[in-house]
């Protein structure tokens, strides 16, 4: 029996209506040309199964009308027993449920929806299941090298598949696709080839038609590894080809960036590496890894190496080909191989070097990969201090002025006020409810540029980002905005003597407001302070300047075991006319009931405002009902 989810993977790709059909043959030499791979590298460093390698590599599609069968056939590494059961009977990726659940819905509703969920499929590693969106019967015939027995797999795709002992004379893998009645096209050998020609030129190992061997054949396919040879000699649709090869997608998703280039000097190494124009669904998988794949002198070694990339990139696939490592590496020696850091530092650069170029040269299309895996690369800034200069010029932020625009910190930092001191920024779940924010508006009185950071991330680089180009960032939420009165002030020397005399006046009239609600809420704050950063809103809560972010907390709170939210700090803005009348009438009457609700209310009204919940709803409502039914019956 299959696994669940595999019946219901089956079920949609054989009757998957708009796909394209053509892609069953890519997913099958693809996994062919897989197997040559791995058994090229077995060889390298197992004698035994090098003894058993009698021919060369090579992939073969055979016809036979008569039976309504097409071939695919290898000679690479073959699967045992286990192999089989594990690799075409279940899925083994954590989430699949959950994908195909969001197939399962797409299915059928519109040729966009369905191609991008069939798309979804080929990223968790289900190439072969496409076989049965031509073929109503599979078999799979197939020998381990280095093994004695053979072994048939054999299943209709409706649920079940059966396991029989084989025969089989060498390795490898022989699949037999009995194609379907509205599939006669595949049964025609040119039509094969044109498929081959589209999909497959690339692929590294000779491609025949023809199930023996003849002296005089010529592969159909190009045979050499794509990212040996010259950019110029490689078509934009060769590289999506391959694009798509190493990266599982089965149609329709393309690299957002190609880049194909041969370094030579010190290190020697070729790299072909694509960024995904799709997030794969796995982007925050801890478990997840990079995409690259390594070979070493045009022999595949492994994938996933870590070290050959930093996490911040992990969305990147392709190939890296070196000329300096040993053949018959491990994957053990090659974790701290000082070759492959150097590789890892220098391709690392590169990236991020052409990343700044597109995001200064082209916006609009940075966006679109900024959109997908902005917050991955953020994670450098956190950390990969030695990337710290080059990923300062790639990381992007939309601002209060910026509009749909990204800002770059030196952008940022060109447009600053004369006299401002920081990078200034405001973090929350989402720029709409930040955009509102009661403590950006002295800010957006005086112009002052700020930045929002919406990405977790962002409240893990923050704190430890000491500066950019000497100016230190500092959160609108936290501390006094004492700079804001500053800014204001034409010489020094005028803002020390306003101040004072500022300071004096207002302490003087707030001074018992102030100590009024300090009372009142008692232990639900930290302190009540005159605002400098409110124009508009009568209050707002800020964190203690040396305390943690409110956004930070949380986010922490929400993740671990954090325990309680710190203290707030609440601003009151003695502009507004609801200040102002509380003044009034704390100094007329102390101890009215209006002054009592109004007090909880205005720090309730700032707790919405930040998103926070309510420790009690119902009090709430009542002091509003209350406060309500005064002003109805006033006006
Ligand atoms: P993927 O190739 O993306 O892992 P597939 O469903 O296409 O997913 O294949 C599942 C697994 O079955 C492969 O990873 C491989 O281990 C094994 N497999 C498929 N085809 C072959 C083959 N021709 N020779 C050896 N192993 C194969």
């Amino acid at each position: 029996q299959f696994q669940t989810e595999v019946s219901r993977l089956l079920d949609i790709v054989a009757n998957a209506l708009y796909s394209d059909r053509d892609v069953f043959l890519r997913e099958l030499i693809s996994n062919s040309s897989d197997a040559c791979d791995r058994l090229r590298y077995a060889a390298l460093t197992n004698d035994k199964i090098a003894k058993d390698i009698k021919e060369d590599y090579a992939i073969r599609l055979a016809v036979d009308t008569d039976s309504r069968t097409v071939k695919v056939i290898d000679n690479g590494i073959g699967m045992n027993k286990k192999e089989l059961i594990e690799n075409l009977g279940t899925i083994a990726h954590s989430g699949t449920s959950k994908i195909v659940e969001k197939i399962s819905k797409a299915k059928g509703k519109d040729k966009e929806e369905e191609t991008s969920a069939i798309n979804l499929i080929g990223q968790f590693g289900v190439g072969f299941y496409s076989a049965f969106m031509v073929a109503d019967k599979v078999e799979v015939l197939t020998k381990k090298a280095g093994d004695k027995k053979a072994w048939l797999w054999k299943s209709d795709g409706k649920g079940e598949y059966s396991i029989d002992e084989a025969l089989k004379d060498s390795h490898g893998t022989e699949i037999t696709l009995y194609i379907k009645d509205d599939a006669s096209g595949y049964l025609l050998e040119d039509k094969l080839v044109q498929v081959v020609k589209k999909y497959s030129d690339h692929i590294d190992f000779p491609i025949y038609m023809g199930e023996e061997p003849s002296d005089d054949e010529e592969p159909i396919n190009s045979a050499s590894a794509l990212w040996m040879r010259q950019k110029s000699e490689v078509t934009e649709e060769q590289y999506t080809e391959f694009y798509r090869q190493v990266s599982g997608g089965l149609s329709m998703d393309k690299p957002w960036m190609t880049l194909h280039w041969h370094a030579e000097g010190a290190i020697e190494y070729h790299n072909l590496i694509f960024i995904p124009g799709m997030k794969p669904f796995d982007l925050y998988d801890p478990k997840r890894e990079h995409g690259i794949k390594l070979y070493v002198k045009r022999v595949y070694i492994t994938d996933g190496v870590e070290g050959l990339v930093p996490p911040f990139l992990r969305f990147l696939k392709g190939v890296v080909d070196s000329q300096d490592l040993p053949l018959n590496i491990s994957r053990e020696m090659l974790q701290n191989n000082p070759v492959l850091s150097k590789i890892s530092t220098a391709l690392t650069r590169r990236v991020l070097d052409e990343l700044r170029k597109k995001a200064e040269n082209e916006p609009e299309e940075f966006k679109k990969f900024w959109e997908l895996f902005g917050p991955v690369v953020k994670e450098g800034l956190y950390d990969a201090h030695q990337y710290r200069d080059s990923l300062n010029k790639v990381v992007r932020f939309y601002s209060t002025t910026s509009g749909d625009k990204l800002v770059s910190f030196d952008e940022y930092v060109d447009r600053m006020k004369e006299g401002q001191k920081h990078i200034y920024y405001i973090s929350g779940p989402d720029i709409e409810s930040l955009r509102n924010s009661p403590q950006l508006e002295g800010y957006k009185a005086k112009g002052i540029e700020v930045l929002f950071m919406t990405d977790t991330i962002d409240e893990f680089w923050l704190p430890i980002a000491f500066e950019h180009r000497q100016k230190t960032f500092k959160s609108v939420t936290k501390g006094t905005a004492e700079e804001l009165s500053e800014l204001d002030k034409d010489t020094k020397k005028d803002s020390k003597i306003s101040e004072k005399v500022k300071k004096a006046k207002t302490s003087k009239a707030m001074e018992e407001v102030i100590s009024k609600l300090k009372e009142i809420l008692g232990d639900e704050i930290k302190d009540v302070v005159v605002s400098k950063r409110l124009t508009d809103s009568a209050v707002c809560l800020v964190a203690d300047e040396k305390g943690v972010d409110m956004h930070m907390e949380r986010i922490l709170q929400k993740n671990q075991n954090y325990g309680e939210l710190g203290k707030r700090i609440l601003e009151i803005n003695e502009k507004h006319p609801v200040i102002k009348k509380l003044k009034k009438m704390i100094k007329d009457d102390k101890n009215s009931e209006i002054i009592k609700d109004t007090a909880w209310l205005l720090l309730d009204q700032a707790r919405i405002i930040e998103g926070d919940p309510l420790p009690n709803p119902t009090e709430f409502t009542k002091r509003m009902s209350r406060l309500m039914e005064k002003g109805l019956l006033a006006a």
